[in-house]
């Protein structure tokens, strides 16, 4: 039988991220589950793909911790590269900009663009000598447009954005793509405290997202009717930003 390719997706313990795990592993690749620090949390999507038929191996490490990062993933890639990377762990701290706390700007920065940038760097290099691999960087509609109360958030994103132009511009010879997905409010335990309310009056389609209607597009992108698509941001919002 050939071998599984890898996808390491990060943040999959819950929400987006596990949706994505449970898809990619539903189109037949062996998932690479980061999380932080909810193990009971990965030990049941790692179940929810197992009782699938899938395959998965739980990889517990900071994606803004550079050398937790490094010591986790280094004697995995000396084996196989991954033919899927997506950046997905993040979290939000939100509140006004006159209030914000310096650990609230550093924080947030550190989990979408440093994570980022330890996670990739160490798998694209890999990529690279393979020629062929797919990146894709999760987003958010703050990202793209402004938020009041997210300048941390939105400054990451945004940032996030930028690398994934420039990353797809630089890999793109090699046959390395790189897009970014950008959520709109999705139904994970990011938004549950969130006035809906107030929130679902500004969305064209009345409701908010759910997970899958996220991984289904990222899934796409790691197939091969996807061969051509590099350097793009796709929205999957309701239509709140259009
Ligand atoms: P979630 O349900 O809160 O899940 C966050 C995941 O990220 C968890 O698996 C968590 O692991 C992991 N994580 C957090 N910090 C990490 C770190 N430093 N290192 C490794 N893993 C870390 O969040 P979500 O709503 O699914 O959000 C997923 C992504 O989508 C985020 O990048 C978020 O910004 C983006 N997004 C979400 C929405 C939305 O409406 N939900 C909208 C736009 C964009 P533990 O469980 O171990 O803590």
């Amino acid at each position: 039988m050939q071998k599984r390719q890898i996808a390491l997706v990060t943040g999959a313990s819950k929400g987006i991220g596990a949706a994505i795990a449970r898809e990619l592993a539903a189109d037949g690749f062996h998932v690479w589950l980061n999380y932080r620090s909810d193990r009971q949390a990965a030990q049941q999507v790692a179940e929810q793909v197992e009782t699938a038929g899938g395959e998965c191996t739980p990889l517990p490490f900071d994606v803004a911790d550079a050398q937790a990062t490094a010591t986790a993933l280094e004697p995995l890639l000396k084996e196989q590269v991954p033919f899927v990377l997506v950046n997905n762990a993040g979290f939000a701290r939100d509140g006004i900009m006159a209030m914000m706390s310096q650990s609230d700007w550093e924080n947030v920065l550190a989990v979408h663009l440093n994570g980022f940038f330890n996670v990739t760097r160490l798998v694209v290099a890999r990529m690279l000598k393979k020629r062929q691999g797919r990146i894709i960087n999760i987003v958010s509609t703050s990202g793209e447009s402004g938020v009041a109360g997210q300048v941390n958030y939105s400054a990451a994103k945004a940032g996030l954005i930028g690398a994934t132009r420039s990353l797809a511009a630089e890999v793109g010879r090699r046959n390395i793509l790189v897009n970014a997905v950008s959520p709109g409010f999705i139904a994970t335990d990011m938004t549950e405290e969130l006035p809906l309310e107030r929130i679902l009056p500004l969305i064209p389609l009345g409701r908010i997202g759910e997970p899958e209607e996220v991984s289904g597009l990222v899934g796409f992108l790691c197939s091969e009717r996807a061969s051509y698509i590099t350097g793009q941001v796709f929205a999957v919002n309701g239509g709140i930003h259009i």
